[in-house]
């Protein structure tokens, strides 16, 4: 793990630089109108990292536009935030990010939640390609038994994830697995020049002659490979990684959050191959354009 006590996860300053370096590598771009012709308001009548617009004569700073806005955390604190979130297999729960970060749990809840909406792809290229290989799997997650609920329990969500051999992840929670779901996550999600990887479930056999190959394994039986590299091992080690997420650091994933929750082990598990600090840049990158208020939230939740 990075140290956590790197300047950045410490200052404001340092973190607002850290931040500039990522997504303004030449220099600040105005967030009003695209122009790169601006200038930067020094002294102390200014907050830090104010910067003037020379062609609209707006001012921002470098969250403008981004799930930082106009938030009253400090920019270290989010910046600590991420990296805890992207640095751990299984992810971190709000608690301890509230303890670590001296920030109510209500606040980190928050945090986390932005941060993972910035960790979904806006324009996601297809998985796969010619000569490469995408699993498709589903699973079933969470169900677990509310105590305070007369020992209900909270129905299993179905989550469908496309996992590319030596690669990328992607999931989607969806109603119900069927032709129909599955399909429209297959064929918007992997080139078609790709070979496909899926049990011998009847839906997939249609589908799988929409692909340049497809490899079946027996759906329920104690076939995990066959020879030529045929298998799900893939997709069944991400399923793994999910689980042991829900179970051991998250207990209970809403399904109104789902989406975000999973976007956050698909981007891990896509930039595995990276460094820490790395993949934590990544998710950096890719905050502007998703802002996500509290109250938007908590609507959805509610
Ligand atoms: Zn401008």
């Amino acid at each position: 793990m990075d140290d956590i006590l790197a300047p950045r996860f410490i200052d404001p300053v340092a973190a607002r630089k850290h931040l500039e370096a990522l997504r303004w590598p030449e220099g600040p771009i105005c967030p009003h109108c695209g122009s790169l012709n601006a200038t930067r308001l020094e002294g102390k009548k200014h907050r830090d990292g104010l910067v003037q617009c020379n062609d609209c004569r707006e001012q921002f700073t470098v969250t403008v536009g981004t799930v930082f806005e106009r938030s009253k955390i400090a920019l270290n604190k989010w910046l600590l935030c991420n990296h805890l979130l992207l640095s751990s297999k299984k992810g971190m729960s709000a608690h301890q990010i509230h303890r670590m970060l001296g920030v109510t749990y209500k606040t980190a809840w928050f945090m986390c939640h932005r941060i993972r909406a910035a960790m979904v792809p806006t324009d996601p290229t297809p998985l796969g390609g010619p000569g490469k290989i995408v699993e498709s799997d589903e699973a079933f997650i969470g169900g677990k038994k509310r105590r305070r609920l007369s020992g209900k329990t909270a129905p299993k969500q179905k989550v469908v994830s496309l996992v590319e051999r030596d690669g990328r992840a992607r999931s989607f929670h969806v109603a119900n697995i069927n032709h129909n779901t599955l399909r429209a996550a297959l064929v918007m999600n992997i080139d078609r020049a790709s070979t496909l990887m899926t049990d011998d479930a009847g839906f997939y056999r249609i589908m799988g002659k929409e692909f340049a190959g497809h490899g079946t394994t027996l759906h329920a039986g104690n076939q995990y490979a066959k020879p030529g590299g045929i298998h799900s091992n893939t997709a069944e080690n991400f399923f793994s990684i999910l689980k042991r997420g829900v179970v051991g650091t998250y207990h209970h994933w809403s399904p109104v959050h789902l989406h975000r929750y999973l976007a956050e082990f698909d981007f891990r598990y896509s930039t595995k191959d990276i460094s820490d600090r790395e993949r934590a840049d990544e998710a950096l990158k890719g905050i502007a354009g998703k802002r996500l208020t509290y109250r938007r939230s908590y609507k959805l939740a509610a």
